[in-house]
């Protein structure tokens, strides 16, 4: 029997549909498989194709912050799901809201009409590799778990995860570093891997009862009766398992002398870098559900952070989600069977935008692939490369999923070979980098047609 099909694609949300979008505009025949109407996640409640299960929100439009500057990245590589956004804003200030049901039916029909997708209903429970076909699995942080069950038989047990354990990243530059010392537990390893922030015993005293008192998000049904493993458990679930235990948990001092006192502090918030540039520190152990107010709060009392800039909130939710810098490559095909790339959530990238840009960028890539050409990455000062680069970038050793941020970004420093002096000139001179790279790898990929 002949293929009716180039490119199979499995789920039909934002990284799907803008996946199955790009490829069959480039001439590919599409078989896009969703589980609605017959199935749906415990987050849905329409049976419309690239539901959003939560805000109406694609977070703000400004470029001169990290997710508008990929909104503007989006729009120029031509995505379907930006264009439909835009056609049903609805008034929120900078964010690009949207009317949820005409923009999910807006994609509906685009996706349907489209002579060279097919939308096949039900839910995949084994994947299709005998067909011989490129197979892009984009089933979302909810994906069904007959599904999941083969991937794990496909990537291992230890490398896809159920849950995420997202801790706090704050940017280099909003560190008081005299309040903190480079270190590494026990003299282990390169010095300036982890900043260290110590406590005195009041300071650590008045910090858990901040952290005991703050508020909390509350869990999702699906979410409940939830036991974490040891490693993951959110920081609050530590501390009110008794008031010493984040002293002999993540805020545990031994083995880290602070160079002011010669001792070590009563407790310790360890920082480790979250990329190669040093640009961004994690806090270790810190993964939580606290509000972001109260994060800012709370966690503005360890020692050095008091004015930090949150470059990614702490959190704790139901994602599946691949260990990508140790299983995919830059075309996100899974580097063990290259037949099955993946796209979306599942690729660790965190939010709506950031899913619709993985399902562009495996789109693209996919289809210039198999038109016998190369396509690289975009480059690392772009939104969408910093965002690709970052989900691939196996110097990171525990990877956690997230939203685009400045920190993903290399620093302006080396490029620039000048500091910039605040804030805004920093986020002004990274958005003129961010665009020249980006229009010149546009230029450079996607030459505009001659008419
Ligand atoms: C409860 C919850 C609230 C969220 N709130 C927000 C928010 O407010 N803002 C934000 O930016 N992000 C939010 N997110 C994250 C957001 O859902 C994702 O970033 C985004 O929707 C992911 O896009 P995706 O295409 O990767 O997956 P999805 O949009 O989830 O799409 C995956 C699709 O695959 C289908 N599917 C699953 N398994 C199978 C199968 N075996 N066979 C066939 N089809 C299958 C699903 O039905 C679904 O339609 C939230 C996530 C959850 C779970």
């Amino acid at each position: 029997m002949p293929e009716t099909a180039d490119v199979i694609v499995m789920g039909g949300g934002l990284a799907g549909c803008e996946c199955a979008w790009q490829l069959a505009e480039r001439g590919l025949r599409v078989e896009l498989h969703e589980q609605k109407p017959q199935q749906r996640t415990a987050a849905q409640t329409s049976d419309s194709l690239a539901e959003l299960v939560c805000s109406n929100s694609l977070r703000s439009d400004n470029p001169l912050n990290t997710i508008g500057l990929l909104h503007e990245d989006l729009r120029l590589a031509g995505s379907l799901i930006l264009r439909l956004a835009d056609a049903h804003r609805v008034p929120a200030g900078d964010a690009l809201a949207v009317d949820r049901d005409h923009f999910s039916q807006a994609v509906e029909s685009a996706i349907r009409q489209h002579d060279h997708i097919t939308v096949i209903s039900g839910e995949v429970t084994q994947l299709p590799l005998e067909r011989g076909l490129p197979i892009v699995i984009a089933t979302g942080p909810l994906t069904s778990d007959a599904l999941a069950a083969q991937l794990v038989a496909l990537t291992g047990q230890e490398r896809l995860a159920f849950f995420d354990a997202i801790a706090p990243i704050v940017a280099d530059d909003s560190i008081d570093h005299d309040q903190v010392f480079a270190a590494s537990r026990w003299g282990k390893g390169e010095t300036d891997d982890y900043l260290n922030c110590p406590m005195d015993k009041p300071q650590y005293l008045a910090f858990v009862d901040a952290l005991l008192t703050a508020e909390y998000l509350p869990l999702q049904d699906f979410e409940k009766g939830v036991q974490y493993f040891q490693g993951c458990q959110p920081v609050e679930v530590i501390a009110a398992s008794g008031p010493k235990s984040l002293r002999f948990g993540p805020m545990k001092p031994t083995g880290l002398d602070d160079p002011k006192t010669g001792r070590w502090a009563y407790a310790i918030v360890q920082l480790r870098a979250e990329n190669r540039h040093k640009t961004a520190w994690n806090l270790v152990g810190f993964q939580t559900k606290m509000r972001q107010a109260d994060q800012r709060r709370v966690l503005g009392m360890i020692p050095g952070l008091a004015n930090a800039e949150f470059l990614r909130f702490g959190s704790v939710h139901r994602n599946t989600f691949l260990d990508s810098p140790r299983l995919l490559d830059e075309a996100m095909r899974l580097r063990s069977c290259p037949q099955v790339r993946f796209a979306g959530q599942m690729t660790g990238v965190e939010g709506y935008v950031e899913s619709t840009a993985s399902g562009l960028w495996v789109g693209l890539r996919l289809a210039v692939e198999l038109a016998g050409r190369d396509l690289p990455l975009p480059p690392e000062t772009t939104a969408l490369g910093a965002l690709l680069h970052h989900v691939i970038d196996d110097s990171v050793p525990e990877f956690q999923p997230s939203n685009v941020h400045w920190g993903m970004m290399p620093p302006l420093d080396i490029i620039d070979g000048a500091k910039k002096r605040n804030k805004g000139e920093r986020k002004a001179a990274h958005l003129e980098r961010a665009r020249a790279a980006r229009d010149a790898w546009l230029a450079a990929w996607f030459p505009p047609r001659s008419a």
